[in-house]
């Protein structure tokens, strides 16, 4: 079967639900609209993006150092991790209806510190955690020397939490959209939305091809949504967040877990050919709008050198490529659903590990736009936090 993205460009200018935007979000919630039998359509530009470029880390554990670095979204980190924790065994049904191996495994993943100050981190937030419900232990070092012998002398102790692990997102990305095409979601590719307005109590939509009105509107656009949202006069404060990632040759298997840093920008994992991919968070530069973000020499090397610090067998292996993508930055919580001031416009975007979090966000948001009540509770998501007084 062919990628629907090769397939010749449709044409549509009325629909029930559109979807804009075609990363994991959008396209999960087009093909689980369409499952249920509504017409609908997606609509993608084709502009970097955070599922085309991510790591492939699925996280639950809160993160340490956004909490660190951005201390007053705590809360709202708290607030989601019943999402982060649902989102994984969602991952693996939703992998089994795909029907295609993803490569997604759940090994754990580990958190590790380089020193006390570190340590005592960890601690308190494992207590905090475990207190919100999450599995989560701290090990001592001769408990990793165990568990995760590939770790370097540095690492002193670290967080772990079995429900973590890692997804190939180039094997899930092609999935998706074959499963929601195949479920008769109409996938539109290169085409973006340039204006969005309200016409009576529908959408009407001017792309680069031409108008399309529909019914209901979800934006599923990343940090793009903003500007889409202000067109109708909405406040959403979802910012672009340019990230760096590289990745080895492949080698033998021998990182068995998800590996993070308490206190600096780091994920390590390998993909089932043996590579490893290195990520975390190392910044990138913000190119013109819709163009290929910069990679910085400085994240190059500074990720690889912090991957062997850590892992020094990482040391012996070559660098085969260098990326950089777009995140979405919001308060430690996603905006997904409904919004009073205007009947029929939907939200679907997803915390900043959105890639674990796509598949449930859609499917939460498809169940509200399907009228019925979501099955998580996804209250602090609500964009009505951004005009609360
Ligand atoms: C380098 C990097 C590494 C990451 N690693 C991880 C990780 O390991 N684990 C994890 O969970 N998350 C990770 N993330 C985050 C994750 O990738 C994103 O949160 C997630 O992919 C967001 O998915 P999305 O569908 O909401 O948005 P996106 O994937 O950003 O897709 C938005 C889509 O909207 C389209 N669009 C924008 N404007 C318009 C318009 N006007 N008209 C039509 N279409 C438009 C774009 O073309 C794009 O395809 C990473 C992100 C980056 C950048």
């Amino acid at each position: 079967m062919t990628d629907p993205s090769s397939a010749p460009h449709p044409r549509v200018s009325e629909i029930s639900t559109l979807v804009i935007g075609g990363g994991i979000v959008g396209t999960c919630l087009g093909g689980f609209l369409a499952g249920e039998g509504d017409d609908v359509a997606v609509i993608d530009a084709g502009w970097p993006a955070g599922s085309i470029a991510n790591a492939g880390s699925i996280h639950v554990q809160m993160q340490s150092q956004f909490m660190s670095d951005y201390p007053q979204y705590i809360p709202r980190l708290e607030r989601s991790l019943n999402l982060y924790r649902q989102a994984v065994p969602f991952w693996k049904r939703f992998q089994d209806d795909l029907g295609v191996d993803c490569e997604l495994r759940i090994t754990g993943g580990l958190m590790i510190a380089e020193d006390r100050r570190q340590l005592d981190f960890l601690s308190k937030k494992c207590r905090r955690e475990v207190e919100l419900g999450l599995d989560v232990a701290i090990l001592t070092r001769p408990e990793l020397a165990k568990l995760a012998p590939y770790l370097g002398p540095a690492v002193i102790g670290a967080e772990f939490c079995p429900a973590e692990g890692k997804v190939n997102p180039l094997l899930a990305n092609t999935a998706i959209r074959r499963w929601a095409n195949g479920r008769g979601a109409v996938l539109l590719h290169e085409e973006p939305v340039l204006r969005l307005e309200l016409e009576g109590k529908a959408f009407r939509a001017t792309t680069s091809r031409g108008i399309i009105r529909a019914g209901r509107v979800a934006l599923a656009a990343g940090f793009a949504s903003k500007d889409l949202a202000a067109q109708l006069s909405i406040e959403l404060p979802a910012e672009a967040d340019p990230l760096h990632m590289n990745i080895t040759e492949g080698t033998t298997p021998f990182i068995g877990h998800l590996v993070q840093h308490a206190d600096r920008p780091i994920t390590l994992k390998q993909l089932g050919g043996g590579q490893v991919v290195i990520g975390g968070g190392w910044p990138a530069g913000l190119g013109t709008p819709g163009t290929i973000p910069i990679v910085k020499l400085s994240s190059i090397i500074g990720n690889v050198s912090l991957a062997q610090h850590i892992i020094p067998q990482i040391a012996q292996l070559r660098i085969i490529r260098t990326w950089a993508g777009i995140n979405t930055f919001v308060d430690g919580c996603g905006i997904l659903g409904r919004i009073d001031a205007v009947p029929g416009l939907f939200f679907a975007i997803p915390g900043s590990a959105g890639y674990t979090l796509g598949p449930l966000s859609a499917r939460l948001v498809a169940d509200c736009i399907l009228g019925r009540d979501p099955s998580e509770d996804i209250s602090a998501c609500s964009v009505d936090r951004f005009s609360a007084p």
